[in-house]
């Protein structure tokens, strides 16, 4: 997918169903803002935050008893130029128990992802998109709070709870033996902490509400649309398509793992793990046996060596997930067929009966082979810049590559928000997100070593696993916060 993005507008104006439920805490709240106070705001919240990494992608109430008293004092609405409007947000954070914190940025409104934010953000959005339609494979996709609290920013997380499932815990087992290592709690205590739930949600219906609030917020969706090529100009771009050219303020590139507009950022490509995945999601009414409650209600990943096997409910806890992972014996740098459906029982043949029976819930005649690329720094090419995938491919163990995607539309969309310079507003965007990318591309690949330990290795894993006190969030604080 690619975004073209019309004449730079500024910022804000929201719908009014798609913004916070005002309480009468936060309507006092706003009515104490001056108006004159508020471009101060943004000036003092910048030197507040951290710089490296700096902290607009995601919500922090980070000093928020510093920037409370300077959010009350702000204006609610104010003019900055090119006929924008800038708003004060203080939404109540349920990490500080119900308490507001101010945010540096203007209020980024719903339109897929990227679109999304930017037609929120009052920008003229156009989807090209070559598929001819907007549709996604039918797997299901695990959401940590630091995505779902930019979908609850966005005013579309109800529409995500409604469609999903919010597991209990995130539970590891060894996949040989069946025993349980260490688990995470997603309850109201994860939720309270983070500020949002951990969802699971069925792809179909996440892109189905993000291509619906695309719709509202005025985006222009071209399906059947293949871009061919890209090129920046002075005050823009222009895209090649097979349905034409299309001129642009800015093209957002999100083309995903193989995208061909990175080739103007990097000569790198994908580098091939050696591993392959294989999905399924069935409806739980027509598998041939009931599901135990374990697997009902949580993320259950089973690690074993060289392999791994995930499954979780989606949809309401109508379907059930599964996800297949094994290091495959017959890949070989360049070779072409490998990974086929013959190799997959074999690969979980050492393992217990739970994996055994979870293996007939998989699609046998599709399988994805497991790829990424190093992180690379320039994201930026006149007025093209990259996003999701197509910037930061990663391995899946941190079930984070679509979460990031997320992140990186939500800053897009306040850097651009946020500074009338559009190069500059690019630039602090790069500066932002690849920092951040490039630590999760590298926590994915040593996670996932971790996972598929053999011998030793797995002994000394499940012992650090095992002593590892489940209230403790210091590995996934920096994700997930
Ligand atoms: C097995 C597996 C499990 C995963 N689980 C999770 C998870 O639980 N949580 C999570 O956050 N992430 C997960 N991920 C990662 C996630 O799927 C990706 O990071 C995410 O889909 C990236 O989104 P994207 O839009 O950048 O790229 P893509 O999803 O690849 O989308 C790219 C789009 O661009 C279109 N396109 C490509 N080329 C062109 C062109 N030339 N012209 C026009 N359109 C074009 C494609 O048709 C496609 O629609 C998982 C990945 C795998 C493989």
């Amino acid at each position: 997918m690619t975004f073209t993005v019309g004449s730079p507008v500024a910022v804000v104006a929201s719908d009014a169903a798609d913004q916070p439920e005002r309480t009468p805490e936060l309507e006092a709240l706003y009515r104490g803002f001056e108006r004159e106070m508020l471009i101060p705001l943004w000036t003092e919240i910048g030197d507040l935050m951290p710089l490296s990494p700096r902290s607009k992608a995601v919500p922090h109430p980070w000093r928020w008893t510093a920037l409370l008293p300077m959010a009350e004092r702000a204006g609610e609405l104010v003019p900055v130029g090119r006929g924008g409007e800038r708003r004060a947000i203080a939404p109540a954070n349920p990490g500080l128990g119900g308490r507001p914190f101010a945010t540096p940025t203007p209020w980024p409104g719903p339109a897929v992802r990227d679109a999304h934010a930017l037609a929120r953000a009052g920008r003229t959005v156009r989807v090209l998109e070559r598929s001819p339609e907007f549709a996604e494979v039918g797997a299901g996709l695990q959401m940590a709070p630091n995505a779902t609290s930019i979908l609850k920013e966005w005013g579309l997380l109800r529409q995500v709870l409604d469609a999903g499932v919010t597991p209990r815990r995130l539970l590891f087992k060894d996949a040989l033996d069946g025993t349980d290592l260490t688990h995470l709690d997603l309850d109201d205590a994860f939720e309270t902490r983070f500020g949002a739930p951990y969802v699971a949600i069925h792809r179909g219906d996440l892109l189905d509400i993000l291509a619906r609030a695309c719709l509202r917020a005025g985006v222009e969706l071209v399906p059947g649309c293949a871009v061919l090529d890209a090129v920046p100009g002075a005050d823009g771009a222009v895209v090649h398509s097979s349905l034409g050219e299309h001129a642009a303020g800015l093209v957002v590139v999100a083309d995903g793992l193989r995208s061909r507009l990175r080739a103007r950022f990097s000569d790198d490509e994908p580098i091939c793990s050696g591993y392959v995945a294989y999905r399924g999601a069935f409806p739980i009414a027509e598998l041939d046996r009931d599901l135990d409650a374990e697997t009902a209600r949580n993320v259950v990943v089973h690690i074993g060596p060289g392999c791994h096997l995930v499954r979780y409910p989606l949809r309401r806890g109508e379907i059930l997930n599964t996800v297949a992972v094994f290091r495959s014996p017959s890949y070989e740098p360049g070779a072409e067929d490998w990974g086929g459906p013959e190799e997959l029982d074999a690969a979980f043949a050492d393992c217990g009966p739970a994996v055994h029976e979870s293996l007939r819930s998989l699609w046998r005649d599709r399988r994805w082979p497991m790829y990424d690329r190093r992180p690379i720094s320039r994201w930026t090419d006149g007025r093209l810049v990259l996003t999701g995938d197509a910037a930061h491919p990663m391995l899946q163990y941190l079930a984070q590559g679509a979460c990031q995607a997320i992140e990186d539309a939500y800053c897009l969309a306040a850097e651009l928000g946020a500074q009338p310079d559009l190069a500059g507003a690019l630039k602090s965007y790069e500066a932002e997100r690849t920092v951040r990318t490039a630590r999760v591309q590298d926590t994915a690949r040593i996670w996932g070593d971790m996972w598929h330990l053999d011998g030793v290795g797995r002994l000394l894993r499940n012992e650090l696993f095992r002593v590892r006190d489940p209230r403790d969030d210091t590995y996934v604080d920096w994700l997930y916060a």
